[in-house]
């Protein structure tokens, strides 16, 4: 058997533990990444679910914004769930003036979005590329992909309620971003395909 990709988790905040545990029985090999010169050693990243304003200034403070938009803008593969689709994507709406961002993935997300009274609910959807059935789709004050540009391929969208029809996951090119969160269900299926994306980029 090839090796198996090497998979960062970006490690400044947020769900590390559960993307940890769920690369790792994906068949990853998983490092965490806190640091510029960590950036070199990986095969594809994982920007998790947290708060996306706090990731983007402990970003800035600890000098990985740049170096990780330019290993992004290099074609290292990246999955984003929820507040890391939030990170990954070119514009975001609702979010503070001073929010920096990765702009690795050509969607413009609305933070919040699914409003107060659902901000946090689950339910189960199909995904384009994932076989098995649907995936049980984890949602905590997520955001919606507003629009998505050409080479943008949605993966999901909601299938009932009132958000009937939103956006929640897409992949551009070895960029994977998802509004729920995969890595809280148990559920491997999303993690194993991005493991396979990263496999065949490499
Ligand atoms: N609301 C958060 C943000 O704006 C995202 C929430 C999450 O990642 N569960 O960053």
């Amino acid at each position: 058997m090839s090796k198996p990709p090497r998979i960062g988790i970006l490690a400044l905040q947020g769900d590390v533990r559960e993307h940890h545990d769920a690369l790792t029985k994906a068949g990853a090999d998983v490092v965490l990444i806190r640091r510029p010169s960590e950036l070199d050693q990986i095969d594809g990243i994982v920007i998790p679910g947290g708060e996306s304003t706090t990731m983007s200034k402990l970003l800035v403070i600890l000098d990985l914004l740049d170096p990780l938009r330019k290993a992004l803008a290099a074609g290292l593969p990246a999955y984003g769930s929820c507040a890391g689709m939030i990170m990954l994507a070119s514009d975001i709406l609702d979010t503070r003036p001073d929010a920096q961002h990765l702009d690795a993935l050509d969607i413009t997300v609305r933070r919040n979005a699914f409003g107060r009274q659902v901000a946090s609910f689950e339910t189960d959807l199909e995904l384009e590329g994932i076989a098995g059935g649907p995936v049980r789709a984890v949602f905590i004050r997520a955001p919606w992909v507003e629009s998505t540009g050409e080479g943008v391929q949605v993966l999901g969208t909601v299938p009932d309620g009132p958000a009937a029809g939103r956006v929640v996951a897409v992949r551009e090119g070895n960029v994977l971003a998802t509004s729920f969160h995969p890595e809280v269900t148990g559920d491997l299926r999303v993690h194993e395909y991005f493991a396979a994306m990263v496999r065949s980029a490499r």
